[in-house]
């Protein structure tokens, strides 16, 4: 008869192994998604050996078991309602006093504890020696040695748990006589009908701690005993219960550990340099540029023409600045002449080249710069450097309800947005993290350029730079004060922040590194890469058909150019520009121009399009738009109100929303749609207000003079129009080819996800306890700090 699967949770603090030993315990076959309600990532894994009888969790980091960060609600969810058959609490050896004071509440489940005993390899040379027969006799719960890193020990505790030979939990007492009686009597008294009394012991110490998740569990008759207990140790219960916590800790850890006075470590050595009060600037931004130049600089230039060209066809592609002849027809291309040769129509060929493919390759290439960048973050985190940047810029960033770490998103995203607003998922606090990501997409991106330098050589020709660097300073004060007003608006004042202590660095372990980017490019191409093909689709329909559904796409795909003969004036989306312009004609200085306004659109889709579409409106080369008819108010001979027009189409693009691919990582990593919602409209209310200023201003120079709106010259077609377009049976395969991709897509993006959704949730609850607990723990942490100062 086959068991059902035991599962198994994985429980520690920060960096004290679990990923490794996750990925030691599972080998390659795990399932990443993120816990329900917040963006920290879940891992799950059968345990490796052949059968699936053990499923193992991966939980987030934690120091105790309150509910305060979204980390500590995740892990005690987790603990306390998941109901996992065995916990494995994996301990740093190396740090055995603050991972103990987890255990001693693990211990309180009513659930098995196994305590895996972390980074051995490294107790000598750190110079500790730790009797685990001791521990275990102490704890009253099995103790097994590992090294997650090298794999000692692993096949043991792989086999303890399927063999089941492991201590019970003992359920130790721990508290001094009168509290651990009132503790009892508590747990005596528990309606154990409650879902709450699942873990009776954890329970009765927390209701004697007043925690209000365990309200209900209250009696009010305990009130009065607990409040002489708290008289008689002159402290609050929570307090009373971490200090007989630690003086329990540190009982055990004297007992069974002995730890030589070491000289200077390799750790304290490099901090010397690292954390050096003028070095440890000019080094993290040497390290930056490296990362940031290997991959958008080398990497990302190497690539971005290249793929394009293989999927979209090019004759020369630019490479580090150079052009290197390439030709290539491209996939796009060739399919399209595979379907017109075949006696398919052009607009079926059009939709598999421009639409399809083209928003195919737009996922793909972003994935080479994104690997080497998840790459260098993943090296960075594991060596515990990025600790150090978190740091030392914190004081500054937490003034602006950042963290330090947000500094790395904001150069990467000055190459682009996409992997900057996925690399700031190194910073832990959520509320910073989501702060970071909101303000990212206002760093220019490269893609921005184009558009900046094209039109700043209009605002001033000779000094075009001048206006460019205008716009990044600007850029920085609109960040600035988002920044600022997101903390002010916010209702949570104080930081979560919580950094004990600097971990040592290490060596990161390839094998894991390689593996987070495995991760991490999956999640990428499923999830934005989904709403990036999507987001195509619609915008080639939109500009390829009338509102009657003639075809004004382009008559000719041979050409290689883009759009050769479309009729975009009378496409969907031009229709759509004509409306929403209205909008805009204070913004672009008083004129009624639905081509900028659709080039903006556009830019959805990526801001490299925008200046394409400016020149393909104009029916020019991009640098003569200011003298087509369509633009004609970007005219020098219009002097200032052209300058402000230009200004402001900059600076409308600049901070509106970004490219589709940016929204869908967005919304990945704030974790819903609202949340990105709210991003966006931040962003469009700062874009569409300055534009509308520098606009308005323009406008004021010519004394509001309307000669500029020239609507029915808006309206009126050009004469030329599309056609009906008719299907051949080539044309229907190809239809029907796309609309099934289409049902996978959103079947596999939209509906499977919301099936097989199981909702725990995170309940909100503003916890006075587990705030004292925290700060208990850090003055303890200081307190640590200042008797190994006074040691030395
Ligand atoms: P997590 O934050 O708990 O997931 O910790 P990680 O698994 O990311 O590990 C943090 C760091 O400790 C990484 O650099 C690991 O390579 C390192 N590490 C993990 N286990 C061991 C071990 O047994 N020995 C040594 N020397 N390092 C380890
Ligand atoms: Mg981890």
């Amino acid at each position: 008869m086959e068991n059902k699967a035991k599962t198994i949770g994985l429980v520690g603090n920060q960096n004290s192994g679990k990923t490794t030993l996750f990925n030691a315990l599972t080998g390659m076959n795990a399932t990443v998604g993120n816990w329900p309600g917040v963006t920290i990532e879940r891992k799950e894994g059968f345990i490796k050996g052949g059968r699936k009888d053990l499923i193992l969790v991966d939980t987030p980091g934690v120091y105790s078991l309150s509910p305060y960060t979204d980390e500590e609600k995740v892990t005690r969810k987790f603990c306390l309602e998941s109901r996992p058959d065995i916990i494995i609490n994996i301990i740093d050896a190396t740090a055995l006093e603050r991972s103990l004071y987890l255990t001693t509440q693990l211990a309180e489940l009513n659930t098995d504890v196994i305590v895996a005993l972390n980074m051995v390899d490294i107790l000598e040379a750190n110079g500790i020696t730790i009797d685990d027969q001791k521990l275990e006799e102490e704890l009253g719960l099995t103790v097994i040695r590992i090294s997650a890193k090298t794999g000692e020990g692993v096949e043991k505790l792989i086999s303890t748990i399927r063999e089941n030979k492991y201590r019970r939990n003992p359920h130790l007492k721990i508290y001094a006589g009168n509290v651990q009686n009132e503790v009892d009597h508590i747990e005596s008294d528990l309606n154990t009908e409650l879902e709450e009394t699942h873990n009776p012991k954890f329970a009765a110490v927390k209701v004697f701690e007043r925690d209000p998740f365990f309200k209900a569990l209250d009696n009010t008759s305990t009130e009065n005993e607990i409040k002489a207990i708290e008289a008689s140790y002159e402290m609050d219960s929570e307090q009373i219960v971490a200090d007989q916590r630690y003086d329990f800790v540190t009982k055990v850890k004297n007992s069974c550990c002995i730890e030589k006075i070491m000289p200077e470590s390799v750790t304290d050595k490099l901090d010397k340099v690292f954390l050096n009060k003028w070095l440890s600037l000019p080094i993290f931004v040497v390290i930056m540029g490296l990362v940031y130049f290997l991959s958008v600089g080398v990497v990302g230039s190497l690539t971005t023409d290249f793929i394009d060209g293989l999927f979209n066809g090019s004759e020369s592609i630019s490479v580090f600045g150079f052009d290197i002849p390439f030709a290539c027809q491209g996939l796009g291309p060739w399919l399209g002449s595979l379907i017109t040769g075949g006696g398919g129509s052009v607009w079926s060929a059009d939709l598999v080249q421009n639409g399809v493919i083209a928003g195919i390759s737009a996922v793909i290439n972003f994935l080479p710069q994104l690997i080497v960048l998840f790459y260098c973050m993943a090296i960075l985190e594991a060596s515990g450097y990025m600790n150090r940047i978190a740091f030392f810029l914190d004081k500054i960033f937490k003034k602006f309800g950042l963290s330090g770490k947000s500094i790395i998103p904001f150069i990467v995203g000055s190459g682009c947005s996409v992997p900057g607003i996925m690399s700031a998922r190194t910073v832990e606090s959520e509320k910073e993290r989501n702060t970071t990501i909101m303000l990212t997409p206002f760093i220019p991106c490269s893609a921005k350029l184009p558009i900046i330098a094209l039109l700043s050589s209009i605002i001033w020709p000779a000094y075009g730079w001048v206006v460019a660097l205008s716009v990044y300073m600007l850029a920085i004060v609109v960040i600035l004060i988002t920044a600022i007003l997101i903390k002010r608006l916010s209702k949570i004042k104080d930081d979560t922040a919580f950094i004990t202590e600097l971990p040592a660095y290490k060596l990161p372990e390839q094998k894991d590194s390689w593996r987070e980017v495995w991760d991490k490019s999956l999640a990428f191409i499923k999830r934005a890469g989904s709403i990036i093909f999507l987001c195509s689709l619609a915008l080639w329909l939109l500009t390829r058909f009338d509102w009657a559904w003639h075809y004004v796409g382009p008559t000719d795909l041979s050409a290689n150019v883009a759009n050769s003969g479309s009729l975009i004036d009378q496409s969907m989306l031009a229709g759509i520009g004509r409306v929403i312009a209205f909008v805009f004609i204070p913004a672009w200085g008083g004129n009624y121009s639905w081509g900028l306004t659709v080039s903006a659109m556009q830019g959805l889709i990526a801001k490299e399009q925008v200046v394409s579409s400016l020149a393909i409106i104009a029916g020019t080369s991009a640098k003569d738009i200011s003298t087509s008819a369509a633009f004609s108010f970007f005219n020098a001979s219009n002097g200032f109100a052209a300058a402000c027009s230009a200004y402001s189409f900059i600076v409308f693009n600049l901070f509106s929303a970004p490219c589709f691919g940016a929204l869908a990582v967005m919304r990945k990593e704030l974790g819903s749609a609202k949340n990105m919602i709210k991003a966006v409209s931040i962003e469009l209310a700062w874009s569409f207000s300055l534009s509308t200023l520098i606009g308005l201003i323009g406008w004021s120079s010519t004394g509001y003079s309307t000669k500029g709106i020239n609507i029915s010259e808006g309206w009126v077609s050009s004469g030329a129009s599309g056609t009906y377009v008719g299907i051949g049976w080539i044309d229907g395969m190809v239809l029907a080819v796309v609309l099934i991709l289409v049902g996978l897509v959103v079947y596999f993006h939209f509906i499977k996800p919301r099936i097989t959704h199981q909702p725990i949730g995170c309940e909100d609850e503003p916890n006075r306890g587990a705030r004292l607990v925290k700060a208990y723990h850090k003055a303890k942490a200081k307190e640590e700090k200042e008797k190994a100062n006074d040691q030395k």
